[in-house]
């Protein structure tokens, strides 16, 4: 056990995370909330796996703050910075020990800083409830549509079909399908036997449009769960499912400068110029065309302008097909 935390107590608490990891050099323990009213269904949020992940973070500090015990049923409990080490110093990867947080789970209780995190959301956090929310964005090198993906099993709580319903109360344009990581949080929960979401969008600059977007899908999420008296209008889903694997991503061929011909989310054939790649040096200018891999909508745009070989410039998801 790496912390004894009384998940259970009735009303909202705030818990220190701090003594998971122990004292790591200027960085202090960030918060966990947990939120009981009575029995229903419960569910865990964390946010900043990737501690580049700001809006995430914002947004689930605000709900737990907001979020007030007589408007819950059951228990919600929030992490708003899991991987606070790499959060609080502006990096993706920890400091401490510089690991992927979402590649080393399930953890390991006597490891580095951040394996230790992952422990503890396994361990400690899991059993406490049905469902896992694992809340992402763009981070500094990506930009991200708003979209969902999740993952249940035979034996979850929360079975397919009411994972895709809650899926698509999100009110977002893109349910996304792809195939799962063991390593990730949501690899761990599956095998857990948890249900599991994972959320995307934002990243790069912080835009106020992409904060609210991400703080008001997931209160359509919980309140369409049944663990959060609803606030806003139930949002009827319009969206498309799409599936998303690496045959969907275009790279940079050799290093050069992006120039983006098509914005995040829009609609594009086989063939559509989705890129061009300038030179970054030389007499002459003419840029290479990217096309797209496939037909789709763009879900990932890269951030940067300057690419290395082999670095992602975006990818595309396309829709489901009713038998997939
Ligand atoms: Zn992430």
């Amino acid at each position: 056990m790496l912390a004894d935390f009384d998940l259970a107590r009735p009303g909202k608490t705030f818990h220190d995370l701090g003594p998971i990891t122990g004292p790591l050099d200027g960085v202090a323990g960030d918060v966990l909330c947990s939120i009981n009213n009575g029995q229903g269904p419960s569910v865990l949020l964390f946010g900043g796996v990737h501690g580049d992940e700001y809006e995430a973070q914002i947004a689930l500090r605000r709900l737990a703050e907001r979020i007030r015990p007589e408007d819950v049923t059951g228990r919600i409990l929030i992490a708003p910075s899991i991987n606070f080490p790499a959060s609080e110093t502006g990096k993706r990867l920890s400091p401490f020990d510089g690991q992927n947080m979402n590649r080393v789970f399930p953890g390991n209780p006597q490891g580095t800083p951040t394996e230790k995190l992952a422990a503890f959301a396994t361990g400690s956090l899991f059993p406490a409830v049905d469902l896992l929310i694992d809340v992402h964005a763009g981070g500094r090198d990506v930009s991200v549509v708003p979209m969902v993906f999740g993952f249940t099993t035979p034996a979850s709580k929360v079975d397919e079909t009411a994972l895709t319903d809650l899926m698509e109360a999100w009110g977002y344009r893109f349910v996304q399908h792809v195939k799962g990581i063991r390593e990730t949080a949501c690899g761990a929960a599956e095998a857990a036997d948890l249900a599991s979401i994972e959320v995307e969008g934002g990243g790069g600059r912080m835009k106020s449009s992409e904060l609210r977007i991400m703080e008001e899908g997931l209160m359509r999420a919980l309140s369409a769960y049944g663990v959060l008296k609803p606030a806003l209008e139930p949002a009827r889903f319009r969206g498309v499912h799409v599936t998303a694997g690496p045959e969907g991503q275009y790279v940079a061929a050799r290093a050069g400068l992006v120039e983006h011909l098509v914005g995040l989310g829009d609609e594009v054939d086989a063939q559509t110029v989705v890129a061009l790649l300038h030179p970054t040096a030389g007499a002459d200018p003419k840029p290479e065309a990217i096309r797209s891999p496939m037909p789709g909508y763009v879900l990932r745009q890269t951030e940067h302008v300057h690419v290395t070989r082999g670095q992602l410039i975006g990818n595309v998801g396309t829709p489901r097909t009713a038998s997939a």
